[in-house]
């Protein structure tokens, strides 16, 4: 069976298509500029990869370029579109839905109605969903959420010590995301420790970063929030601070709450305080050269992730795994090892040359160390295939 996953943001598109015969993935691509002019990127194995400028004003113009491709003579890798037998949408925001389902009417209108508790990824992943159900109506269209991960979370670590109207009423509550990447990790933390009930912490750390504690497969808590925000200090999102520090600012710069909001979103986190960049390696060439700034943005990065690690192992009783993933997690060693060093105490045996030369899935403690450290690179594409085909047989 040939599944296309399609992962749509406001300007872009990215997808992928597996045969799910043999888990491959014979062709991937990202849409990009789109609405602004256009550029897709589009690689299949064994063929050279193809990067034009293309006209698309729309979600829609993309994806049938998108088809075009998969389905063309040279480029191509299908016959015909009737091939692709289901689609996997990745939603960032699936709201109080508890697991990947088919994508009916009642989920659609439930999608469009969260739509303000998640305006910057709803309505560009509902266009995207759109868009393919309108140039494949044959597909099964399935839609993934981040969120549902978080349905196994209990509600004294979900809702917020705030008047319980407001969860009521607006359904303020933490939700979570980044919930594929960590199902997938902890996943694979759980089988290389032969132990469906190992007490897991996957750190996805990259652009956006969260942390999630997870027990016999399924998670406990999570570091964001009601909104991505919250939790570990991102490349411009301030992460998890004094609530009241957001009406200061408000009342003694005179600006509006969106305006707020702003700040603490794309002004805050790396770039907010080092002043340099959200990018963790432009931050690390400062430091080298001796930027202070830089320096404090590392350390206030590794300290808070060391805090919530702590407080999950606290909250688990112990811990069996640490997991460290996506860009940061996958690529930066230094701050593996910053945020490791000095755990002894808490069973972890660091070992920096299994650090130093990790190259895709590693075990980076010695020998006998009680809590092993894997890192593992994030897999959500496949985790969205592997979904869709369970609920497309
Ligand atoms: P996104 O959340 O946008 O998917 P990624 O998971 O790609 O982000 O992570 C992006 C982050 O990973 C950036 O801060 C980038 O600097 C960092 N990163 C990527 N490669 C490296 C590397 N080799 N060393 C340090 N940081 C890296």
């Amino acid at each position: 069976m040939k599944i296309l996953v399609v992962n749509a943001g406001s300007s872009s598109l990215k997808y992928q298509l597996f045969d799910m015969s043999d888990k491959s993935v014979l062709a991937k691509g990202n849409c990009e500029r789109i609405g602004i002019d256009g550029l897709i990127t589009h690689k299949c194995p064994g063929k050279p990869d193809y990067k034009i400028n293309a006209d698309f004003p729309d979600h829609r113009a993309a994806i049938k370029l998108v088809l075009s491709l998969l389905t063309d003579k040279e480029l191509g890798v299908i016959e015909s579109i009737d091939e692709i037998k289901a689609v996997g949408h990745r939603f960032a925001h699936g709201g109080e839905i508890k697991k990947s389902s088919v994508l009916g009417e009642d989920e659609v209108k439930y999608l469009q109605s969260i739509v303000d508790i998640n305006p910057l990824h709803g309505p560009p992943a509902l266009s995207g969903f759109m868009a393919c159900k309108e140039v494949m109506p044959n597909a099964n269209h399935v839609g993934v959420f981040d969120t549902s991960y978080y349905s196994s979370v209990e509600k004294h670590a979900y809702v917020y010590p705030i008047p319980y109207e407001y969860y009521e009423k607006y359904k303020i509550r933490r939700y979570g995301f980044h919930g594929t990447s960590h199902r997938y990790v902890a996943g694979e933390a759980m089988k290389l420790l032969g132990n469906e009930n190992a007490k897991i912490i996957t750190c996805h750390l990259g652009n956006g970063s969260s942390i999630t504690a997870t027990v016999n497969g399924k998670a406990i808590d999570t570091s964001m929030g009601f909104t991505p925000q919250d939790g570990v200090p991102m490349g411009t999102r301030s992460g998890a601070i004094d609530p009241t520090i957001v009406t200061y600012i408000m009342k003694t710069e005179n600006v509006s709450p969106e305006e707020a909001e702003k700040i603490i979103n794309s002004k805050g986190g790396l770039l907010g305080v080092s002043g340099v960049s959200s990018d963790c390696r432009d931050i690390r060439a400062a430091a080298r050269e001796g930027n202070e700034r830089a320096k404090l943005a590392i350390k206030i990065l590794y300290h808070n992730i060391k805090k919530i690690i702590g407080s999950y192992i606290a909250e688990m009783n112990g811990v069996d795994a640490l997991v460290f993933t996506a860009g940061i997690g996958e690529n930066d060693k230094a701050l593996r090892e910053e945020v490791l060093t000095d755990m002894e105490y808490l069973g972890i045996e660091f070992d920096k040359e299994a650090n130093d030369n990790v190259k895709g899935f590693a075990d980076i403690t010695k020998k006998g160390s009680k809590v092993k450290v894997f890192v593992i690179p994030t897999n959500e594409e496949y985790m969205i295939a592997l979904d869709t085909q369970a609920l497309t047989k």
